[in-house]
């Protein structure tokens, strides 16, 4: 059973990391951003509570944050393993994160930094856009659909942004992954646990790396 933590700024490929991840190990993605946007979507009670503060590009109490994946670490789907992608984002996530899993009996195999370049960030990160069917990331000039408007994974024809993708927000986001997550770095690192790979380099590249430190 591994547990993995993707740490990265916004934009620094976690997602599409952690989905070829998924696939390669069976163990699950934990997106805290996709959740939070399902609640949303789903106009429930952490939805509401959430919905402006992410449209503002800040980052959800702690409180709620952990609540929510202190439900979710008990599905079924996670008893393989877990690749959490967007948490922790605060130390007081991180340090709740150790005791859910001591809980469980559980512990962090690896935390695996995505090292890059802000400038490189806001590019990556206005132009990026998802099929509506499968959740295949594209992007508008470094990854364009085989065919225009066809996903090349699943055929789906629609596709989204995430409405915090935009440069002003995109600025924020980066702020606060400075302020508040960076600290998770020494944290992490004065565990032992921490592996730093380079994020710019291509995806298939960072792919590889990332299986070196999973084995
Ligand atoms: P993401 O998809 O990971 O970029 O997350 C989108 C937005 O959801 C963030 O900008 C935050 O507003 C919120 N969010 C996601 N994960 C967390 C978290 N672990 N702690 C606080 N806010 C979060």
């Amino acid at each position: 059973m591994k547990n993995i933590i993707l740490l990265g700024a916004p934009g620094a490929g976690k997602g599409t990391q952690a989905r070829m991840l998924e696939e390669a190990y069976q163990i699950k993605q934990l997106s805290t951003g996709d959740m939070l946007r399902e609640a949303v979507a789903n106009d429930t009670a952490l939805g509401q509570k959430a919905k402006a503060i992410m449209e503002a590009g800040d980052l959800v109490p702690d409180d709620l944050i952990v609540a929510m994946m202190d439900e979710r670490l008990n599905e079924n789907d996670c008893q393989n393993g877990v690749i959490f992608d967007g948490f922790p984002r605060t130390v007081g996530q991180a340090e709740a994160l150790d005791a859910l899993l001591k809980n469980r009996g559980n512990s962090l195999h690896a935390v695996i930094e995505l090292g890059v370049d802000d400038n490189a960030l806001v590019d990556r990160i206005t132009g990026r856009f998802t099929c509506d069917g499968c959740g295949e990331g594209y992007h508008d000039s470094h990854k364009k659909p085989k065919v225009e408007g066809v996903c090349d994974v699943c055929g789906g024809e629609s596709f989204s942004r995430r409405k915090d993708d935009t440069r002003e927000t995109v600025e924020k986001r980066l702020k606060n992954y400075h302020d508040q997550t960076a600290p998770l770095l020494p944290y992490y690192r004065s565990q032992g646990i921490l592996h730093t790979l380079d994020g710019m380099q291509d995806m298939k590249k960072v792919a590889l790396d990332l299986k070196k430190v999973m084995e």
